[in-house]
């Protein structure tokens, strides 16, 4: 009987190393992904950090791409711009 239970004893133990290093490997595995990710993110997404600047087709002027109206590939930096260069062209 006593060896039976040694023997469950140290199942449990090999059990309990094993949870351990896999405990381990799981949070090394998310650290990496974090950090590739985080990284990989701010490349992807330019926008959160800088604001792609664009020129308006009717003026010329330098402003953010959010802010200005878009037709079909021009982008004007305000409604009426838009409708001058749709006159004149
Ligand atoms: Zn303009």
């Amino acid at each position: 009987m006593s060896g039976l239970r040694y023997a469950s004893a140290r199942r449990h133990v090999v059990e309990i190393v094993l949870l351990k290093w896999l405990l381990l490997f799981a949070l090394g595995f998310l650290a990496y992904h974090f950090l590739v990710r985080g990284r990989s993110k701010r490349r992807i997404r330019p926008e959160d950090g800088s604001v792609r600047m664009v020129t308006c087709a009717g003026c010329g002027v330098f402003f953010p791409e959010r802010d200005g109206v878009k037709d079909a590939d021009r982008v004007f930096c305000c409604e009426k711009h838009k409708d001058q260069w749709g006159k004149s062209h």
